[in-house]
């Protein structure tokens, strides 16, 4: 698909069609059978979860799956927990579990940013993490948040069960590394100690995609400086891996207001935005540094707020 903008509101201005067609429905009862499904009707099947994605695309006619896998009865992909110093997070989990989470909020509130300016409350209670991974659509928040704390995206199919980093995971606009008959099942993000995380995001109304965001997520050493650091943009790039020059720059320095107007400033040259009915290359250029800057910003005093507890007593 030629990528003209990102977020399929602003392709659905340009399409016509609105009505899906026809496709054969069925509702997993297990993973097991989720996946018995999926490798019966082959390449032509896809799995649908919250629908928020793939529905407004099925109608679009941007997808045309003859074979609908229902994962939403699995209610064992529906879990958050913390486990062997990671936060496991089902692939069925709803936007909105996400954002009631104590846990989440407490570990990486870069999700609770986030998931507040995700879509609205209707889309929230439908919509899940591995949906909106899956989508890969440019500007989804969650890609971007689970780029930025190194998530580790875990795939099961009839090869067996495999685990991908993020930055693999995601191969380009609207492909992954989940192939035909596979099933994403579980996004394990690992909790480190003295760490702080936030997200933040320009949209020109109240629930709408991103004209540009970004998410940092850092660690502090005993000495006070940054020990590890993560980024993630969305809406500025159609890769997500592209931010290493920025997440070098950081480590091993003093989390100073200079060092994050820096950091703003290389990922504004190293994003590549399109120009789009969201807005110029130009102004989402500048949102990405400075949406950086006060990522980074907010991160560092979450991780100093931790006192080097965050994590460790989780
Ligand atoms: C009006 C509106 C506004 C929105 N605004 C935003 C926004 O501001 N920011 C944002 O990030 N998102 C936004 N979204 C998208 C929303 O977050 C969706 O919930 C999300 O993109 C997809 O989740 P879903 O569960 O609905 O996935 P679905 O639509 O069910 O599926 C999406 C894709 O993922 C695949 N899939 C789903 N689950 C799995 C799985 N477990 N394994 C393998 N493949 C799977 C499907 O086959 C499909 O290809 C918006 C959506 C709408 C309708």
């Amino acid at each position: 698909m030629t990528v003209r903008s990102y977020g399929f509101g602003a392709i659905a201005l340009e399409a016509a069609v609105q009505v899906p067609a026809t496709f054969e429905y069925r509702r997993a009862s297990s993973v097991e059978d989720a996946l018995a499904l999926l490798e019966r009707f082959g390449e032509e099947a896809r799995v649908i979860a919250g629908g928020h994605s793939l529905l407004p695309m099925m109608k679009l006619r941007l997808a045309r799956p003859e074979f609908l896998v229902d994962i939403n009865d699995l209610h064992e992909l529906d879990y958050l927990r913390l486990e062997g110093g990671e936060l496991l997070i089902g692939a069925l989990t709803r936007h909105r579990t996400l954002l009631e989470s104590e846990l989440v909020g407490r570990l990486f509130p870069i999700f609770h940013d986030a998931e507040r300016v995700i879509a609205d409350p209707p889309v929230r209670n439908r919509g899940t993490i591995g949906g909106s991974l899956c989508q890969a659509d440019p500007a989804e928040d969650l890609s971007a948040v689970c780029t930025a704390v190194r998530a580790v995206a875990v795939i099961l199919g009839p090869g067996g069960r495999r685990s991908v980093p993020m930055q693999e995971f995601y191969r380009g606009p609207y492909e992954t590394a989940v192939g035909a008959g596979e099933l994403l099942v579980e996004i394990r993000v690992p909790v480190r100690p003295n760490a702080g995380s936030a997200y933040r995001k320009v949209e020109r109304k109240t629930g709408d995609w991103a004209v540009a965001a970004a998410g940092g997520a850092l660690s502090l050493a005993d000495d006070g400086r940054i020990g590890w650091a993560g980024i993630g943009l969305a809406a500025v790039s159609t890769s997500l891996a592209g931010y290493r020059r920025v997440e070098e720059a950081l480590v091993g320095r003093e989390p100073t207001d200079e060092l994050f107007t820096e950091a703003g400033r290389i990922a504004a040259e190293d994003c590549d935005p399109l120009s789009d009915l969201r807005g110029t290359e130009e102004y989402k250029r500048h949102l990405a540094g400075e949406l950086t800057h006060r990522a980074l910003t907010l991160a560092a005093e979450r991780a100093r707020a931790a006192g080097g507890t965050g994590g460790k007593d989780a």
